[in-house]
């Protein structure tokens, strides 16, 4: 259920309400739409939630028939803009996010944060708790590695992203994390996503790589279950039949988790392809199907690189990507 509050409501009557909403044993989420507050109350009995109608500054309280029941542009009509410090993720904003799949050193990250950072990228993303299908691979520099991305944080000025696979990492990670990443492979663990959500960080959810996007969005919910409204969605391809690629990106995500959803949406050519050759075209086509953004894999030495090798792009790469994806985002605004 939704209650559809007047504009002139003061903040004391929205608390009013959702402590209200909780002594009949429900959770009341407030929300701006656009001039208009609503207050989102999921699965809640509507004979129950219907007495709430009479109190004053309560214009309408209406149905929402999705499973979505935070996530859904039903539960609210406007793009929701995730903010991290200065820069914006979703609405009319192209957001790009690039650097190496795991953080290997301090100079590796120093000299990939340099070049990023030139380029006029702002958000820089780097894995230092790496899920790795096999046990034997590089499992990343956890908590060294945390302490890398601090230091190019500071000195640079870039907001970071890295991935958390559970409670240990999560409690490193969020001393310098501007966001915290969600991998594929834990879209679905749902303790991670209620831990997450119960931080005060945005969180980039990463679709499941057999996730439909149903899942992807209960997913979300999870983590705005909890009270983290900032979550930004990610397409990074799902498995198919084909096996010439990595996975298969699903470009038919990208407009419909924005009609589904108004949460921001990011394509993720790199894992989508595997294939550097493919990363530029792939994330050309994603812009153009209308995702607030672009996340990428750069590298200064692909070759010699401890993950993702394949789909890294040299600095030089990625500069070519950055200005096409720029042209093509105003030309389709
Ligand atoms: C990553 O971003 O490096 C990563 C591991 O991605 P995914 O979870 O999509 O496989
Ligand atoms: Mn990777």
């Amino acid at each position: 259920m939704q209650l559809i509050l007047n504009q002139s409501v003061s903040t004391e009557t929205i608390k009013l309400l959702c402590l209200r909403i909780s002594e009949i044993g429900f959770k009341g989420y407030p929300v701006k739409d656009g001039l208009t507050f609503k207050i989102n109350i999921p699965n809640a009995d509507e004979v129950k939630i219907s007495q709430l109608k009479s109190v004053d500054g309560v214009k309408d309280l209406v149905h929402i028939s999705t499973p979505f029941k935070l996530a859904s542009r039903e539960a609210k009509q406007t793009d929701t803009i995730v903010n991290v410090g200065d820069v914006a993720i979703g609405g009319e904003n192209l957001c790009v996010i690039a650097g190496p799949c795991a953080v290997e050193s301090r100079e590796q990250i120093r000299s990939v944060a340099e070049k990023l950072s030139d380029m006029g990228v702002k958000i820089l993303r780097g894995g230092v708790y790496k899920p790795r299908t096999s046990p034997y691979a590089f499992q990343g520099l956890r908590e060294e590695g945390l302490e890398y991305l601090a230091d190019v944080k500071k000195q640079y000025g870039l907001k970071i992203i890295t991935e958390v696979i559970d409670t240990h990492s999560l409690g490193y990670a969020q001393e310098v994390a501007d966001i915290l990443q969600i991998g594929a492979r834990n879209m679905q663990n749902f303790e991670l996503l209620k831990a997450v959500g119960k931080t005060n960080k945005p969180v980039m959810l990463k679709r499941g790589m057999s996730a439909t996007i149903h899942d992807l969005l209960m997913s979300a919910e999870y983590v705005m279950s909890e009270g983290n409204m900032q979550v930004i969605l990610c397409e990074r391809g799902i498995r198919t039949f084909e096996t010439a690629t990595r996975n298969t990106l699903d470009l038919n995500a990208i407009p419909l988790l924005k009609q589904l959803s108004h949460l921001p949406v990011i394509v993720d050519p790199s894992h989508g392809t595997g294939i550097r050759e493919l990363v530029e075209p792939m994330a050309c086509a994603g812009v153009a199907a209308g995702a607030h953004g672009v996340m990428v894999e750069v590298h200064c030495d692909p070759e010699n690189a401890l993950s993702d090798g394949m789909q890294s792009l040299l600095p030089s790469q990625f500069n070519n990507l950055y200005q096409k994806i720029n042209r093509i985002a105003s030309a389709i605004k």
